[in-house]
């Protein structure tokens, strides 16, 4: 049943969780759910740890290592916390690059 709307047809699985749980698609109200999540918790502390150790150098395994989390889901965090950070900005880098080669040849021809 759809948590959202209630309804219990056209519910599709639409792929899992990072912990393994069932994820479900509503196609009524178009939203995707999670019925019977699996606790597997971090806090936030480690999560931050965990990508400042990331972002000090450190490799995904080494940080798992560190922390005794999978490297999968370091790598996990890093790629949701730069998300929050930069939103859109994959689709906008390559724009980005090239704006930025063309104002290199500029300040050049000013010399
Ligand atoms: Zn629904």
């Amino acid at each position: 049943m759809c948590p959202h709307c209630g309804k219990t047809e056209r519910q599709i699985k639409r792929g899992r969780t990072l912990s393994g749980s069932q994820k479900y698609f509503c196609k009524d109200c178009l939203r995707v759910y999670t019925p019977n999540p699996k606790r597997r918790e971090y806090s936030d502390e480690i999560k931050k740890q965990a990508i400042k150790l990331y972002l000090e150098g450190n490799s995904g395994l080494a940080v798992g290592r560190i922390l005794g989390i999978s490297k999968n889901l370091c790598l996990y965090w890093v790629k949701k916390y730069s998300k929050k950070l930069k939103p859109k900005k994959v689709f906008n880098e390559r724009v980005e690059v090239i704006e930025m080669n063309e104002q290199y040849d500029f300040l050049n021809l000013k010399k």
